[in-house]
């Protein structure tokens, strides 16, 4: 048993066009009676940015965030793969650095060890276990606002 909820990422948006996209999605999503403003919904997981309770179509309340940020697949356990090559790291190896990153360290920085690329973890191949993405709109379908 854990927490469940739904992520929506951009990965096609960079740092310079997140707010506006940002700013997109959430206007559509108001228009459309997806949601609706309620800045006392979902404070659970994003404190920076006021949440959306879920409009008139939906039950409960969006979290937007436009940021370069960690997001877990949940269920996946692949380790990052070398973009260059294509070996892959093994997840056991570079899991505590990945959690110091979620803790609000840096973003690490990893190197291969077959042949010697560096570049950060979120430009690493990681689509099995997790993605970084500058803008994410996540849900919490089945759970209730604490403020209702
Ligand atoms: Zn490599």
């Amino acid at each position: 048993m854990g927490d469940h909820w739904e992520q929506l990422l951009d990965l096609s948006v960079d740092e310079a066009g997140a707010e506006e996209r940002l700013q997109e999605v959430r206007n559509w999503l108001r228009t459309n009676g997806w949601t609706k403003a309620d800045p006392d919904a979902c404070k659970v997981y994003f404190e920076t940015r006021p949440a959306d309770a879920f409009g008139p179509r939906t039950g409960d309340c969006y979290a937007f965030v436009a940021k370069r940020d960690l997001y877990h697949a949940g269920d996946g356990a692949g380790g990052p793969v070398c973009r260059r090559c294509g070996t892959e790291l093994p997840l056991m190896s570079v899991i505590s650095r990945i959690s110091d990153w979620d803790q609000g360290g840096a973003e690490p920085l990893l190197t291969c060890t077959e042949c010697s690329w560096t570049a950060l973890l979120g430009d690493w191949k990681i689509s099995s276990c997790m993605a970084v993405a500058h803008l994410a709109s996540l849900t919490t379908p089945g759970r209730t606002s604490p403020t209702r």
